[in-house]
């Protein structure tokens, strides 16, 4: 399919301060937009100046749901090229999440080239402030103008394109996490390992009222037993306890990260052990009394590493490494970021380059 480009006639202003970017708050000239209709399939690609979509009031997706979406980022490297980092991972993960909710599949190579298109048509608003990226967002949602409940059969496929700011612009620091015990994010059957946008929707009210107490994300347990760990907000978590790092297994509830993937990857290239198994909150608990509880952080393509520095789980608040950022953590932090923005040598295989 030839992906046609209409190039608008009116270019924005690009914002000024790269230093002032924050997350979400400008998105670029173009977006990339493909439909698909039963008997036709996907169709149409094509990238067309930024603007409102026109939707039926009783489009599906307004009522049901029924929607996906990815997330990864373009950075900006010290010769001015741009790279994207593992976006063959992220297509195969919207495909995951297509097939879960009954959107049709798209074709995973040519996703890549209509996410590289229409960087490269915005490669100007790519910032190159240290930290800063071009945060990449393609999602799927339902059109069909009916009501009743059913697989849709007319989606739009759309990629925007928004240039944020350093997560950390006052360096790395640790977050205070609040133990979630009263709502669940996901249970095992159901979409908690795919990117659906309802599972945000039904994440707003516990992240709300943790924020209330003076915390930044919640841990959410498994929605069934309320007993073993899961993920941190919208990243996944790690736990170095007694020397052995331990993330939560992909059971099925929680989201495969391209982020968690390339950290195991990492730790097992330097030797580290990583066991991905089942972590109980009260695991946590003992560990943390006797000590062993040595760091502690999430990860997700926003922050890259987001260090732990405190738990709080019903009355008992849990400091961890002193509230400050571990070694390992650092370690994985500007290793990562390193191979992000090409200052480290990927010898992973992990930057794929926009010519
Ligand atoms: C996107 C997401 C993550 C992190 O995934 P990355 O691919 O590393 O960005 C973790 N948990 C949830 C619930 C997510 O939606």
């Amino acid at each position: 399919m030839e992906i046609s480009i209409t190039k608008t006639t009116t270019p924005k202003q690009k914002p000024a301060d790269e230093s002032k970017l924050g997350f979400g708050q400008y998105y670029t000239d173009h977006m990339f937009i493909m439909n698909y209709d039963e008997g036709e399939g996907w169709h149409n690609p094509r990238i067309v100046p930024y603007g409102p979509f026109e939707l039926d009031p009783a489009a599906m997706v307004l009522h049901y749901a029924q929607e996906i979406f990815e997330g990864m980022k373009a950075y900006r490297t010290a010769d001015g090229s741009i790279q994207l980092f593992r976006p063959d991972k992220n297509m195969a993960r919207m495909n995951v999440s297509c097939d879960r909710l009954c959107i049709p599949k798209i074709d995973e190579e040519f996703a890549i080239k209509a996410i590289k298109t229409l960087v490269e048509v915005d490669k100007d608003w790519v910032p190159s402030l240290d930290g800063t990226s071009l945060y990449i967002r393609p999602y799927i949602f339902a059109t069909d103008a009916q009501v009743g409940v059913h697989p849709a059969k007319h989606l739009t496929f759309a990629i925007i394109l928004s240039p944020v700011g350093a997560y950390y612009p006052q360096g790395i620091a640790p977050v205070k996490i609040f133990v979630e015990q009263k709502y669940v994010r996901a249970v095992i059957g159901g979409t908690g390992f795919t990117k659906a946008g309802a599972n945000y929707a039904i994440s707003l009210k516990g992240q709300e009222e943790a924020a209330e107490q003076g915390y930044v994300q919640t841990l959410w347990l498994d929605g069934v037993e309320r007993k073993y760990v899961e993920e941190v907000g919208s990243m996944n978590v790690f736990f170095k306890i007694d020397g052995e790092v331990v993330t939560p297994a992909l059971v099925g509830s929680i989201l495969g990260g391209i982020t968690r993937m390339s950290i195991i990857e990492l730790l097992q290239s330097k030797g580290y052990k990583v066991s991905e198994r089942r972590l109980s909150i009260d695991e946590l608990v003992e560990a943390f009394k006797a000590g062993k509880l040595e760091e502690a952080w999430g990860t997700g393509t926003a922050a890259v590493i987001s260090p732990i520095g405190e738990l709080k789980y019903g009355d008992l608040v849990m400091p961890v490494n002193n509230g400050e950022i571990g070694e390992v953590t650092h370690m994985l932090y500007d290793t990562l970021t390193g191979i992000q923005w090409g200052k480290i040598k990927d010898e992973f295989g992990w930057t794929v380059k926009i010519d």
